[in-house]
């Protein structure tokens, strides 16, 4: 049995889910598969930290609200960011910041029950296998369906939105698609996470806390978000490089951090991996489109995905309507998708993935010398991480930093890094409106990413 729909979106994450429901609200016919049974869509390993307006900003599109009442577990007033030493306390205040820590499954699950009311047809429990290609067009999926059985599915566009497995994307030619089959390992971040009640009451719970211990959490970091005064999302990211079991160093972290966790109750924990790297250069070819994690669109600087999955996914319906109306859902057709992406949210995340690479092999010891010495002003942090920008005067302060030491190689390799990241953003605000034009536009990212 074959089921015909206009779009097929793999996976009912984020960015699935969002996309189901704007889609859905256009009138299409939309299936969403999830190898989940429904009762646990919505359950991510996740930080869970996130904007009001990323939502806000999608809403005439997706006609789906932003997190509301008890989806909000905590507002966000600001950041703490600790020494690897913890002897420096760094305090972010971003003024009007809309951050906000959500309940993932609460949210999750409404942005799904949202797609459904709008029509959208949910097939939970079913394993989708890979695509179904004809003429060099995906056409539909085949998936292991709730009776065990293997099934095929057709649609005008199929979306992957299957989070970083891709398990659509690892299945095209990359020759002919020019996306990347596999993550480089420098480029994964292994992350364990718990949430869990805490008995002492937590100090400013307002304020969510980045540890930057690389003895601990070795080229990531140690989060800790509070969800109100008596509960914690605690996690930390090794590199994936390092070979390193994530929640071993977790436990050491627990072990080191007795003051709040003893006598705490785990309330869930798991492991999960998150993409860190620029997006695939090219995010659609005939038929299909990638959003979210599988299309590696996280922030590459602090893993932060939500915003920028949902709002890809209003980019990548908006297309599909015009490619639709147009008949026409080939790699041109859907190629606006490209363009509206890299020219807006790459073009501010893609270049950090330059400084990522920079900053990942710092041991503890330069991180605690960055901050005993001031280098890095909350401004430059709070700036350079939402811009992809980073200021001159950080440059400043790092001079002063390690005037008269030896390490004036280190800082024109720096220098280097800055010119390359404001290359790579020129280059994806410049991204190329004809597909005629994408190979050299290609051809300089590679360049710029060291990869030829
Ligand atoms: C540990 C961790 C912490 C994070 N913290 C934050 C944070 O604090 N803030 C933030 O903004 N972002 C954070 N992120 C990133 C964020 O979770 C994602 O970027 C975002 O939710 C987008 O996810 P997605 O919808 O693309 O994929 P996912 O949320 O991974 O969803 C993919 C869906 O596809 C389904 N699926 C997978 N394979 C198949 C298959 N073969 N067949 C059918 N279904 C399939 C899965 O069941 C899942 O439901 C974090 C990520 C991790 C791993």
């Amino acid at each position: 049995m074959t089921t015909n729909y206009d779009v097929v979106i793999v996976g009912a994450g984020t960015a699935g889910s969002m996309a189901a429901a704007a889609l859905a609200n256009k009138g299409l016919k939309v299936a969403l598969l999830d190898r989940q049974p429904k009762a646990k869509i919505g359950v991510k390993i996740c930080g869970d930290a996130t904007s009001g307006e990323h939502f806000k900003r999608i809403q005439p599109i997706t006609k789906v609200d932003p997190p509301k009442s008890d989806e909000v577990v905590q507002k966000v007033a600001g950041a703490w960011l600790y020494s690897p030493d913890r002897e420096i306390k760094l305090e972010l205040v971003e003024k009007g910041g809309t951050g906000i820590i959500i309940d993932r499954f609460k949210l999750g699950m409404r942005v799904l029950e949202d797609a459904i009311d709008f029509g959208a047809e949910l097939y939970d429990d079913s394993m989708v296998k890979e695509p179904i290609i004809t003429n060099d067009y995906v056409t539909g999926i085949k998936y292991r369906g709730k009776d065990k059985n293997i099934r095929e599915m057709t649609g005008k566009v199929v979306i992957d939105a299957s989070g970083i497995i891709g398990v659509l994307r690892t299945k095209l030619n990359p020759e002919k698609t020019f996306m990347d089959l596999e993550l480089a390992a420098k480029d994964v971040c292994n992350c364990y996470r718990e949430i869990r009640d805490v008995e002492p009451e937590i100090e400013s719970p307002e304020f969510i806390r980045l540890i930057f211990d690389q003895d601990v959490a070795k080229g990531g970091y140690i989060w800790e978000f509070p969800r109100g005064p008596h509960s914690m999302n605690a996690g930390l990211g090794v590199m994936r490089t390092y070979q390193i079991n994530p929640h071993k160093q977790f436990d050491l972290f627990i072990k080191q951090s007795k003051a709040l966790y003893e006598n705490s109750k785990l309330i869930h924990g798991g492991a999960w991996r998150v993409p860190l790297r620029r997006p695939q250069d090219n995010l659609v070819w005939n038929g299909i489109m990638l959003i979210g994690d599988s299309g590696t669109q996280v922030k590459p600087t602090d893993g932060g995905g939500i915003g920028i999955s949902v709002n890809a996914a209003a980019m990548a319906s908006t297309t599909i309507v015009s490619a639709l109306e147009n008949d026409n859902v080939s790699m041109e057709g859907l190629w606006d998708y490209n363009v509206q992406f890299m020219r807006s949210l790459a073009a501010i995340n893609a270049p950090l993935a330059i400084m990522k690479d920079f900053i990942i092999p710092m041991p503890s010891s330069i991180i605690n010398e960055i901050f005993h010495k001031e280098v890095l002003g909350a401004d430059d942090l709070l700036y350079g991480n939402a811009s992809g920008n980073i200021s001159s005067g950080f440059m400043v302060n790092l001079l002063r930093a390690w005037r008269g030491k030896r390490i004036l190689g280190t800082l024109l390799k720096f220098r280097g890094i800055l010119k390359r990241m404001d290359k790579a953003r020129t280059l994806y605000e410049n991204f190329p409106a004809d597909p005629a034009n994408y190979h050299p536009w290609r051809d300089k990212i590679l360049k710029i990413y060291g990869e030829i």
